[in-house]
Order: structure tokens, then C-alpha cells, then sequence
């Protein structure tokens, strides 16, 4: 008897829970165009003071400083830290007269990216959002699109530096993201036309040369964070370092 009533119970329980689970199920499998839902993909963007979405495009608040040590923060901030020695590519660092402040970035990045008809080239200033929060740049120095070769000695330990407005950007590999809080083949962020960026490695551990990319600096095939395969651009050691000839999809925006 008491078996008996112990196996009904069970019986009750297991037909409940199968219940539950099938409503649970078929409300995360309705497909909607309209979903508000972040994908889980962004928020690897640890950085970020917010992410939201209106189902057309992810924005992303951060305040664009960085989360390591750097000796272009005040002396008086707990990440300032004096660099001496070697930067990117070899260089002997030589510290620009440059300080760290806080931003107010807004990124509104497209949901669904796609190929543009016109790629239109990357401007000067901020062209993507790392992990991280801080802005992406591109391979050029202003005020007229000059070559890096100059910029690249002040470079920081962790290859960034921060504009005469106070604004910290990586234009190479992020080397923070790349060895403490990723890998070289790691998701290191988003352009602004929404389509991911990663590191000098394939997830094989094959480094990546312009040469193996695109005239975008990029190229389609899957990754652990688009099993179904998607365009993304890799940062590279040699020059164009990030992007190319432009973006490969429709920039969203960014407010500053
Ligand atoms: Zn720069
Ligand atoms: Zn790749």
C-alpha cells in the first residue's frame, strides 16, 4: 500500500515536471522577430555599464576605461602603474603627455549584421568596443590617416594609449583580453557594424596574417561563439592590425 502511494506520487510529479518543461520549452523556441532577449555572445562585453536591446540593435553603454594597470592613468588612480621597457612589435615605450578619463560611450551595434553593398571606410576615433569597454581605432593616426609607425612607441604594456581628449583606445591586439582575461583566439569585441572581432589565433591555434583576411581584415567560418559560422575581423601582428579597407557590414553608431 504505501508503495503503491509512493509510486503514484512519483508518477504525479514526473507528469508536472514534464509539463513545466514543455511550457518552458516552447516559450524560448517561438521564433519572434521582435525580441528584446541580449544574446548571451555579448555579454562577454564585461565592461559594459549596460546592455539592452530593441531587437534591431544592441546598445551597449560603457565608460571606455580600462580594467588593467596603465601609466597613462593619474598617479593618484589605483591602476596607474610606471611602465618602462618594450611595447608592440619591439618598440621602446615612450610614453605620450596623455591622460585616462572616464567616457560616456553609447554603442548601438546591429542585431543581425549582413554584407554592405558600400563598405564604408573607418573613420579616425571609435570604430568598435572591446570586452573590456574601451574603443577600437584603426590602423591610421590623425589629423590626416597617417601611418601608426609613430604612435606605436607609446603604446602602453597592454598596447593601448589615450588621445589628447583623454580617451584610451587599442588600435592592435588588446594584450590584456588576449593573455589574462581571454586567449589569442578569444572574442575580443564588436565592431560597429556588428560583426565580432578576435584575436591573432584561430581557435586551432594557427596565428592569423593579413594575408590569410579579406580587404575588411576579416573572413566567415564558425567559432565557439557562432557555431554557425559568421563574418568576424582578427586583429593581426602586421599592419593593418584590425581592419582593412573599411567595414564589411553597415556601421551602427556611437555617442560620446
Ligand atoms: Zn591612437
Ligand atoms: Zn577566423
Amino acid at each position: 500500500m504505501t508503495i503503491k502511494i509512493k509510486q503514484s506520487f512519483l508518477a504525479i510529479v514526473l507528469l508536472a515536471t514534464s509539463i513545466l518543461s514543455c511550457t518552458i520549452e516552447s516559450d524560448t523556441t517561438t521564433p519572434t522577430t521582435t525580441s528584446t532577449t541580449v544574446p548571451d555572445v555579448y555579454k562577454k562585453i564585461y565592461g559594459a555599464t549596460s546592455i539592452t536591446s530593441d531587437g534591431t540593435f544592441i546598445t551597449i553603454k560603457t565608460n571606455g576605461t580600462p580594467d588593467h594597470e596603465s601609466p597613462y592613468f593619474a598617479t593618484t588612480n589605483a591602476l596607474y602603474k610606471a611602465y618602462t621597457g618594450t611595447t608592440f612589435g619591439g618598440s621602446e615605450f615612450k610614453k605620450n603627455p596623455n591622460v585616462i578619463a572616464n567616457q560616456s560611450f553609447t554603442f548601438k551595434l546591429p542585431i543581425n549584421p549582413v554584407a554592405a553593398t558600400n563598405h564604408a571606410a573607418t573613420s579616425l576615433g571609435v570604430i568598435g568596443v572591446a570586452l573590456n569597454g574601451v574603443a577600437f581605432y584603426n590602423q591610421y593616426a590623425g589629423p590626416n590617416n597617417q601611418v601608426l609607425t609613430t604612435e606605436i612607441a607609446s603604446f602602453d604594456k597592454y598596447y593601448g594609449h589615450p588621445t589628447a581628449t583623454s580617451q584610451y583606445h587599442y588600435h592592435v591586439e588588446p594584450l590584456y583580453l588576449t593573455t589574462v582575461k581571454s586567449t589569442k583566439s578569444g572574442l575580443m569585441g564588436f565592431l560597429l557594424d556588428g560583426f565580432p572581432v578576435y584575436g591573432p589565433q584561430e581557435e586551432s591555434g594557427t596565428p592569423v596574417v593579413s594575408s590569410d583576411l579579406d580587404v575588411y581584415h576579416g573572413h566567415t567560418h564558425a567559432t565557439i561563439d557562432f557555431p554557425k559560422a559568421t563574418y568576424h575581423y582578427h586583429f593581426t601582428a602586421d599592419a593593418p592590425y584590425l581592419n582593412g579597407n573599411g567595414y564589411y557590414g553597415t556601421a551602427g553608431t556611437v555617442t560620446q
